[in-house]
């Protein structure tokens, strides 16, 4: 997922005309101090953690400030934070508006109607997730007329808006609409949008870049930090790879599989760690690569489970086992294996003479998987 922290989601919303607060992003608690001392910040100001988590606000991660030292302090005390598990590395400072009420508008995709879903609340400034149903007006759109007119009227209505503050949201609307599409947004989220005397601003960002589109963004090409290093690699190699905190490596093939893998592991006790989808691939160097991949993420035991269909097993097994010969002797780990399907007998014995414990029943090699996992083959 391509997340935009708040600072990059309002460098897109000005580039589509949606009204904004002035601010800076700093890096330093003395960067800070200086953006208000110069006076390219006024005061009073907003000292904004810029973390991909939501909540900052109740969090402790947004604080006011009135003179350049308060804003140094507070800064300094942001970029100080680990929020959520994320590392604070830089904060955003940000006049800070009298704030009237604080809306919610968002772009996102409805996807069991595969339509653009324009969400509007008048319970803004809280996360959505606690605003109940009712309260949030929901509104499809079909993408080739665009938003028209009468679901923008409609939104301001939901949120109680007449007059000059409804034609500032039809603009919002037209603008957030814009970087939906030509972006290509997953979502485009505003909260709060707030009314400030007769306008509206966006005091906060969120936005999602598709990241079936991210070929078309290299702009934000850096902007991927929720990666590790090793997922970074897998990328590169189109190997779908992705780490969680466990200690079981998951290699299996197809989504559907792998998932169910992941969750027969944790009913039986074990926690999976790094997993791996070889899709629809038997290419022995494919299969080489991806193990490899999974060895430097070091697990404690590795459980295989593929199911054979246009896939080989005889081909996936000789890959495998080319793989374990290239796993430094001191950096081994255990490999159980599930292979079903195509050319299975072959697969389970090429596996087998390399000295993989190879079974045929599901609940019976993960429980061998959790079991090597814990030292206890
Ligand atoms: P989060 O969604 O992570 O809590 P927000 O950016 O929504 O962070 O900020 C939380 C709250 O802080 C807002 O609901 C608003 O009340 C206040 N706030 C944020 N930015 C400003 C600003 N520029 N001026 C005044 N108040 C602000
Ligand atoms: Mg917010």
């Amino acid at each position: 997922m391509v997340k935009l922290a708040e600072w990059q989601g309002k460098v897109v919303f000005r580039k589509y005309g949606v009204p904004l607060p002035r601010g800076e992003v700093a890096r330093t608690p003395a960067e800070a101090e200086a953006f208000v001392r110069g006076g390219k910040v006024p005061l009073p100001c907003v000292v904004k953690a810029q973390v991909l988590a939501g909540g900052r606000g109740k969090g402790g991660a947004v604080r006011f400030a009135n003179t350049p030292e308060e804003a140094r302090e507070a800064a300094s005390a942001i970029l100080a934070l680990e929020f959520k598990g994320e590392k604070v590395r830089e904060v955003l400072l940000e006049e800070k508006l009298p704030i009237g009420r604080e809306l919610y508008v968002a772009m996102a995709l409805d996807r069991s109607q595969r339509l653009p879903l324009l969400m509007a609340s008048a319970r803004g400034g809280v996360e959505i997730e606690s605003v109940a149903d009712s309260d949030i007006d929901r509104q499809t759109v079909d993408p080739f007329p665009g938003l028209t007119g009468y679901e923008k009227r409609r939104a301001a209505k939901a949120l109680g808006l007449t007059g000059a503050p409804a034609r500032s949201l039809e603009r919002v609307l037209d603008s957030i609409w814009k970087v939906f599409q030509q972006e290509d947004a997953e979502l485009v989220e505003i909260n709060p949008l707030a009314v400030v005397g007769d306008g509206l601003v966006a005091l906060d960002a969120k936005v999602i870049i598709e990241d079936d589109a991210a070929f078309r963004h290299p702009e934000y090409a850096e902007v991927r930090d929720d990666r590790t290093e090793l997922e970074e690699i897998a990328r590169e190699k189109e190997i779908a790879f992705v780490q969680l905190d466990g200690n079981i490596g998951v290699i299996a093939n197809g989504a559907g599989l792998t998932m169910a893998t992941l969750d027969v592991l944790k009913e039986l006790g074990g926690e999976p760690g790094v997993f791996l989808d070889l899709g629809g691939t038997d290419d022995p160097k494919k299969v080489t690569e991806a193990f490899l991949l999974m060895a430097r993420a070091k697990p404690t035991a590795v459980f295989l489970n593929i199911f054979g269909g246009i896939t080989r097993c005889d081909t996936v097994a000789k890959g495998l086992v080319e793989a374990m010969h290239q796993v430094p002797a001191n950096e081994r780990f255990p490999l159980v294996a599930r292979i079903r399907g195509n050319n299975e007998a072959e697969g389970v014995e090429i596996l087998r003479s390399a000295g993989v414990t190879a079974l045929s029943d599901l609940r019976e090699s993960a429980k061998a998987a959790v079991d090597a996992a814990r030292g206890r083959a």
